[in-house]
């Protein structure tokens, strides 16, 4: 039962009644596992539990890594300070070698302020966003830890980490761990401290314009006016436009990948908690905002929800002007009354024709429609939005509900100019969804326009054994921005294998 499961002293009630065990005794508890079932009315909260009898546990409740002192040791540039440079950096330190991380935005804190700033003036600083800056795009997030990768040890090692560096353990545990918006700015913050506490350095508001290349080889890059000799490892994340442009007209090899396209979905949080735990009153007490995870294929496309962050906020996550893009992030408690996630449409380099043969075709449609979505919002930061049951009516709302997307919202025909391809596909979308989940169909959902970066649209070719580029040794693309990861834990640990390759590069 959900109140047993979330409080100690019940639990252990529970455990001495269940396997004959004296309560006084049972020292400490620790949750190893913890997932919830809510497929029926009666809902489960699954446990894995190790229970102290007369003593306390002796270990930290994660596994320690060690960084060295590596001020002496050769050096590496890292280029972006997301989850995959930050995870990069902190790999070539346990390898023995100092990490010189390059970052085009501002710390952690500081970038905290220009975010506030979007909403106020409906400007958006070009080097300073929620994209851009310490953290990368996964700091100001929800901070989902779940991914699809098949390789435990490398995803445990990240949450590993992450608790070292503050981190609640509980992200060990759950099945669907998160860290939560107000809780990830000062683990990553920590992360900076021992980089720079083992003899490694970060630098910010200093952004890489240009690599430096002696014959085959990368040997450096140049950033704000200065030269940074060693490997890079590229980790610049999939909004930053002017890396890609940079390389292709410096003809660094590229190709353009498939992305997914659609709009934030907000819901208000009590009904998706009615609609997943079946139930009037909701999640009650004990239950945490409830999930939801929905996928079809419309006319051979792929329809899906993406990055759900149930009660959390939607957020404006432009990189620039003259665009819209929205996304989504929820604190630790996610305690708001709002759900939301990313309903998007899978578009493939193929189904732009075969006019544009550019690798950067992909990137080119990603900012046409974001620079659409500017225009139908007034050309500010105030989002285009119609109600879910209007659109896929074909009806303009004749108002909107109260949302979280703090810029403001304005009514719009989103069936009409959204292009036909993806408005179609999220219409039946919408409607066998609707089928599956009771409720879920509904006017008092609102879509904000538009979902744009749920992944990269290009991909940097690299050496699937070296993961070095295809021509060019000694440069490491990697992350989102390469096209070889989605989401914290796989840029992580992307950027944990990146900085292998790297030192056995460097021992060549
Ligand atoms: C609002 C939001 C919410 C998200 N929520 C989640 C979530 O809950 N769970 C999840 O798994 N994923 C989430 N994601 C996706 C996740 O953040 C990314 O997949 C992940 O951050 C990718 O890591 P990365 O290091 O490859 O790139 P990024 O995180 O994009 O980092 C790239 C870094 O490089 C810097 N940079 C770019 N160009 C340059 C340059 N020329 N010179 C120097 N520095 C440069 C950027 O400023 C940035 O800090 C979210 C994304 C957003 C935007």
């Amino acid at each position: 039962m959900p109140e047993v499961a979330a409080q100690q002293d019940r639990l252990k009630r529970f455990l001495s009644d269940e396997y004959g065990l004296n309560e006084n005794h049972i020292s400490a508890l620790r949750i190893l596992k913890r997932s919830i079932d809510a497929r029926q009315r009666t809902i489960f909260v699954n446990l894995k539990v190790r229970v102290y009898i007369d003593e306390q546990p002796t270990d930290d409740a994660y596994q320690h890594t060690d960084y060295p002192d590596v001020s002496q040791r050769p050096q590496v540039i890292v280029v972006g300070a997301g989850p995959g440079g930050l995870f990069a950096a902190l790999r070539l330190i346990e390898l023995g070698l100092r990490p010189i991380v390059l970052e085009r935005g501002k710390d952690v804190h500081e970038r905290k302020k220009d975010l506030a700033a979007i909403s106020r003036t409906q400007q958006v600083d070009g080097e300073s966003n929620y994209c851009f800056g310490e953290g990368g795009a996964g700091a100001y997030s929800d901070g989902k830890l779940y991914t699809r990768s098949k390789k435990r040890g490398n995803t445990e090692k990240i949450l590993n980490v992450f608790c070292q560096h503050g981190a609640s353990t509980a992200i060990l545990a759950d099945a669907h761990p998160h860290i939560g918006t107000d809780r990830l700015p000062q683990v990553i913050e920590n992360m900076r401290h021992t980089i720079i506490n083992s003899g490694g350095e970060v630098h910010f508001q200093t952004r890489m314009t240009r690599l430096i290349v002696a014959g085959d080889r990368v040997v450096g890059c140049e950033a704000a006016g200065q030269e940074f000799l060693g490997p890079v490892i590229l980790a610049t994340g999939h909004s930053a436009r002017d890396v890609y442009r940079y390389l292709a007209s410096a003809r660094i090899e590229m190709e353009a990948k498939g992305i997914a396209v659609g709009v934030r979905l907000e819901h208000p949080s009590a009904l998706i908690d009615q609609i997943q735990y079946h139930r009037r009153e909701g999640r009650g007490r004990w239950l945490p905002a409830a999930e939801y995870a929905f996928v079809t294929q419309v006319d051979g496309r792929g329809v899906y929800s993406f990055c759900m962050c149930p009660g959390g906020f939607v957020i404006p996550a432009a990189t620039g002007p003259e665009q819209i893009v929205v996304n989504g992030m929820s604190p630790a408690s996610r305690g708001t009354q709002w759900s939301n996630s990313g309903m998007v449409v899978e578009i493939r380099p193929e189904d732009l024709g075969a006019a544009a043969d550019s690798p950067l075709r992909m990137l080119a449609f990603q900012e046409q429609l974001e620079r659409d979505c500017w225009q139908q919002g007034n050309r500010q930061q105030t989002a285009p939005a119609q109600r879910m049951a209007d659109f896929v009516n074909g009806r303009l709302s004749a108002d909107l509900p109260r949302s979280s997307y703090a810029p403001g919202l304005i009514a719009s025909p989103l069936h009409f100019w959204l292009p036909r391809p993806v408005a179609s596909r999220l219409q039946q979308g919408f409607r066998q969804f609707g089928r599956q989940a009771h409720g879920f169909l509904t006017n008092e959902a609102v879509m904000i326009a538009v979902e744009t970066r749920t992944s990269s649209p290009v991909r940097i070719v690299r050496d699937n054994a070296t993961l070095q580029h295809v021509r060019l040794q000694g440069l490491f693309p990697c992350g989102e921005g390469a096209g070889y990861a989605g989401g914290i834990v796989s840029a992580g640990v992307d950027g944990e294998r990146c900085a292998e390759m790297c030192a056995e590069y460097l021992k060549a």
